[in-house]
């Protein structure tokens, strides 16, 4: 449903409308005109310009346009080629999503500068673009409807649209109902990644969510307790180990700069040793298939299945078969009957948690930026990128 767009807004700051109309005429549709005055009688000139650049509007005003904004824009007046009377600017402003849908060409400066990144689709249409559900009518809307006039496709290739955030009854929040939750509480009692992993795994981004506190509740104990838990097990036997030197091979730093696929696969960090173990060589293979789907299904936008794929692999893989079925792997019995081959063993497990941990954070580091980050501290070998974020 697509209804014409009124452009014009009665707003004093805002995008000058690019109208100039001859002052007879505007004395007719002024809302300050005088009512007592004889319209009928007047002779009205009814000349418009629609003003395309500013180099049209130096031409026919002779004057230099230091500053397109108001109030400067509005002192320019251009005498009227069909009454030689002068023609001022129209006091209107240009509705502001106007702008916010021009944005892909405004924030380039397009076509004064950087002319190749859209001609050449370089950053051109955007991969996606995401807000709530009511700016259908808005931004999704404006943003096609600018590049569609100005002769271009579509300007983004996806759309994540948000549903709204509801009371747990499903109506909508508000100051007078007194169902309002405060983001912020919630945020200092359980911490934004609690809160944006209940938004990735509770429903598709579409649906509304029926916000009821003890989801955030449900979420810690169901996932973030089972994963801190994990690091914690390992903190606690890793200290057993006698190694010397990391797991792990870090890349060189030179390699931590942003760049090509294969420049990113030489920045992953390598396991040294693989185990023979059934348990870690069936832990890693598990990793290793969550990678693969984690990606493809990012790469499809599917949020939900992504996050929810983690989950379920760190509560059932990590947490119940792994961890539970290498337990004795970890705690000999003492130090003195541990014989050479037990000690292999603990020390398999404990690189092979440890990295299966580290990979981890790695994939959650999109959505859980804080937790990943901690655990990926705990775990890096010295020389490998300081953040999380950066490999
Ligand atoms: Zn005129």
């Amino acid at each position: 449903e697509v209804k014409d767009w009124a452009l014009s807004r009665e707003r004093y700051w805002g995008t000058p409308l690019p109208i100039w109309l001859c002052q007879n005429r505007q004395n007719q549709i002024s809302r300050f005109a005088n009512t007592g005055t004889n319209i009928k009688n007047q002779k009205f000139c009814n000349n418009i310009k629609v003003i395309g650049s500013l180099k049209e509007l130096e031409k026919l005003s002779g004057r230099k346009v230091k500053d397109p904004h108001r109030p400067y824009l509005d002192k320019i007046t251009i005498k009227c080629d069909r009454c030689g009377g002068k023609m001022t600017r129209v006091p209107e402003v240009i509705d502001c999503w106007f702008d916010s849908g021009a944005m892909p060409f405004a924030q380039q400066h397009y076509p004064f500068e950087n002319k190749n990144l859209i001609d050449r689709r370089i950053q051109f249409p955007a991969d996606y673009i995401s807000e709530a559900i009511d700016q259908t009518r808005g931004w999704f809307y404006t943003l096609l409807a600018i590049a569609t006039v100005l002769g271009y496709e579509a300007p983004y290739k996806n759309v994540i649209s948000l549903g709204l955030v509801l009371d747990e009854k499903g109506e909508k929040m508000s100051k007078s109902k007194g169902n309002v939750i405060d983001l912020w509480l919630m945020t200092a009692k359980y911490g934004a990644d609690v809160i944006r992993w209940y938004f990735f795994t509770i429903n598709q981004p579409e649906d509304p969510k029926l916000f009821a506190e003890r989801d955030l509740d449900r979420v810690v104990k169901r996932f973030f307790l089972i994963f801190w838990n994990s690091l914690v097990f390992w903190e606690t036997y890793q200290k057993n180990a006698k190694r010397k030197t990391s797991a792990f091979a870090a890349p060189s730093p030179k390699l931590w700069s942003v760049g090509d696929k294969a420049t990113a696969d030489k920045q992953n960090l390598k396991l040294k040793n693989k185990s023979k173990n059934i348990l870690d060589k069936w832990i890693v293979s598990r990793l290793n298939t969550v990678i693969d789907e984690t990606t493809k299904l990012l790469d499809a936008y599917q949020i939900v299945a992504a996050s929810r794929g983690i989950e379920k692999f760190i509560i059932e893989d990590l947490s119940q078969w792994y961890i539970r079925r290498s337990r004795r792997r970890f705690k000999p019995v003492s130090e003195q009957l541990l014989s050479k081959e037990s000690r292999q063993d603990f020390e398999a497990a404990e690189r092979t948690l440890a990295w299966v941990l580290l990979e981890t954070a790695k994939l959650l580091a999109p959505f859980i930026p804080f937790l990943a980050e901690e655990v990926y501290q705990k775990l890096k070998p010295k020389k490998a990128p300081f953040s999380v974020h950066l490999v």
